[in-house]
């Protein structure tokens, strides 16, 4: 989910292409009233139409373009400050220059950049000033007014589009974000948090629509003996298996989740204690039938404690506390078997 190397400097390329042509247009029909050495025209054409081509070359291929980026700005910055002294502080263009200068500093590094940018700007201007003897004529006639405009009407609009851009690109890494937080990474189940909230709100449908709910917890008999004794890896490999498996057998309204460990949860709506029975059955012998039929995986066998919801639990705990009570006595029962508790009778099953 991390931006793919050169798509900063990319987002940049586009708002300096056309930031640095209008620069070039305002600051040349300034410095056209002005007799200014060939040295300052051929950085002033460096600069419009050559600079931003170099500028994303130096942060495309990097591995950190943002930094690149802000030593591209302290370039742009020395640029300015040029600008700035040899239009000899004419009002608009010099303003306007500065100002969207700061507004790019803003926008690639915060404020932070711009503080660091603004110094260089300030000397290279009065070095400037000293070596092409420059004085202060702040008035500014029509033709530089109208000079200004491209730059003044095309490169906000190109910086708020990168920008805009830039937040729904976060929008959507962080919607994906969240998504993948919500799913356990082995198995690609509901992890324990997100399941959790599923089972909340089903208590609370299951309770409103007065529609039976079954939840059953489900857990790999000795786990750890499999660990224990076929490694790690084999113990990944069975945990992948029985989520294969556990998703072939359940419906597609119920909902499983991976709680931890070799624990699982699952939620079997509109199924009654006894309708819930059958499945979890089913699924048992499908699991024995998997792992009988693959040669280089232990066998395994599961215990599952369910419970359907009734009148008197109150809230969603009381659910899951019953459901763990069950799976409790399947444990102490000897393993491999499944208990149930329907509303009114505790049920065991091997
Ligand atoms: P019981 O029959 O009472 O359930 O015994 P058990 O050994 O299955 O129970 P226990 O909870 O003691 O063991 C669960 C083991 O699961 C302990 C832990 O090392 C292992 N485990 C937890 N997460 C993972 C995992 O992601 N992969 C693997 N391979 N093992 C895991
Ligand atoms: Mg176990």
């Amino acid at each position: 989910m991390t931006s793919k190397p050169g798509s900063f400097a990319k987002r940049i390329y586009l708002p300096r292409l056309l930031g640095s042509a209008a620069g070039f247009w305002a600051v040349s029909v300034v410095l056209n009233d002005s007799a200014m050495p060939a040295w300052v025209w051929i950085l002033l054409v460096f600069h419009g139409f050559i600079w931003p081509h170099v500028a994303y070359m130096l942060a495309r291929k990097v591995p950190v373009p943002y930094l690149v980026e802000c030593r591209n700005m302290i370039v742009e910055s020395a640029f300015g400050g040029l600008w700035v002294a040899a239009m000899q502080f004419n009002a608009l263009p010099c303003t306007l220059l500065v100002s969207m200068f700061c507004m790019n500093c803003i926008a690639v590094g915060g404020p932070r950049l711009l503080i660091a940018s603004l110094p260089m700007m300030a000397s290279i201007c009065v070095v400037a000033s000293a070596f092409l003897g420059s004085s202060f004529l702040p008035e500014t006639h029509h033709d530089q007014v109208y000079a200004c405009l491209p730059m003044l009407a095309v490169y906000p609009i190109a910086v708020a589009w990168a920008a805009y851009k830039l937040a729904a690109k976060l929008a959507e890494h962080k919607r994906q974000f969240k998504e993948a937080s919500r799913f356990d990474s082995l198995t690609g189940l509901l992890n324990q948090g997100a399941w959790k909230t599923v089972l909340n709100e089903e208590f609370m449908a299951a309770r409103h629509r007065e529609l039976p709910s079954t939840l059953a917890l489900i857990d790999i008999d000795h786990f750890k003996a499999i660990n224990d004794t076929h490694g790690h890896p084999v113990g990944d490999e069975v945990i992948r298996l029985l989520t294969a498996t556990l998703r072939e057998s359940s419906r597609s309204i119920d909902v499983a989740g991976r709680l931890g460990g070799d624990e699982f949860g699952l939620v079997l709506r509109n199924a009654t204690a006894s309708q819930a029975e059958v499945m979890l059955l089913r699924l048992k012998q499908s699991i024995t039938d998997v792992f009988t039929a693959q040669s280089d995986l232990p066998r395994v066998s599961l215990s599952i404690g369910a419970a359907q919801l009734s009148r008197p639990m109150g809230e969603p705990q009381d659910w899951l506390v019953a459901a763990d009570a069950a799976l409790y006595d399947a444990k102490r029962q000897g393993r491999n078997r499944l208990v149930i508790s329907a509303p009114e009778e505790v049920v065991a099953r091997g």
